[in-house]
């Protein structure tokens, strides 16, 4: 069933339905941070992408290229010139730098025809997000929320959601996660409907170590929702 690039960038559908959902960070590398060895990356992303896309008879792309390399959310003509981006370790933020390994310009372009290619109607990519603020889950539609048409329709889906998934704190993001810098939203939501989803790393922790069956239901209505939008 699974198809995949170079081994490291997975994806494969389950049916006709134009829903595409992507999980650009699952790739996770060990990096030193303030003399401490952190994990980079958001694991557990690609296979709530996966399951989300077959509950829906969708599609998914999953990378598992850690974004210290190359960072899939980013423009591939800055890749090597390193990217900043912010990161919460165990509740306290640091800047980082991702997206230095030219290698991989080869790759990054290929998953970029392959969205082309699987040309969805709509378009979601899933993210894990430091849980600091309270929010369990973030959509984000960029910054006038023009990914899905404007603010009365980004209120809309999270209504839509709070009438299937509740017991979460959910938020449109107005600046912050709103979605304004992800490539993959950026370079192809024009003539298409795209959002980004963050869920937070809380969730991914309950459990001993297992995901929170709110955030698998979270992201199984989110791809729902996306099919029905564009039905
Ligand atoms: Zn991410």
């Amino acid at each position: 069933m699974a198809k995949w690039m170079d081994e490291l960038v997975e994806y494969g559908s389950f049916g006709d339905v134009p829903v595409l959902v992507v999980a650009p960070h699952e790739g996770v590398s060990l990096e030193i941070v303030d003399g401490r060895v952190a994990k980079i990356g958001e694991r557990g992303t690609g296979y709530l992408a996966r399951l989300a896309a077959r509950h829906i008879g969708g599609s998914y792309i999953v990378s598992h290229v850690p974004r210290m390399e190359a960072d899939f959310a980013r423009d591939p003509a800055e890749l090597g010139k390193g990217a900043r981006f912010k990161y919460n370790i165990d509740g306290e933020i640091f800047t980082l730098t991702s997206h230095r390994n030219p290698a991989y310009a080869g790759l990054l372009g290929e998953f970029h025809g392959l969205i082309e290619r699987l040309n969805p109607r709509f378009l979601l990519t899933y993210h894990r997000m430091g849980g600091s603020d309270g929010v369990d889950l973030r959509f984000g539609f960029g910054r006038e929320r023009q990914y899905i048409g404007g603010t009365e329709n980004a209120l809309e889906f999270k209504r839509r959601f709070l009438e299937r998934v509740s017991g979460l704190e959910v938020l449109v993001s107005k600046l912050k996660l709103a979605g304004e810098s992800e490539f993959i939203l950026k370079s192809h939501y024009r003539g298409r409907v795209a959002g980004l989803v963050e869920f937070s790393s809380k969730l991914f922790r309950l459990g001993s170590g297992r995901i929170d069956r709110r955030v698998v239901r979270a992201a199984r209505v989110v791809a729902e929702l996306a099919a029905e939008w564009v039905k």
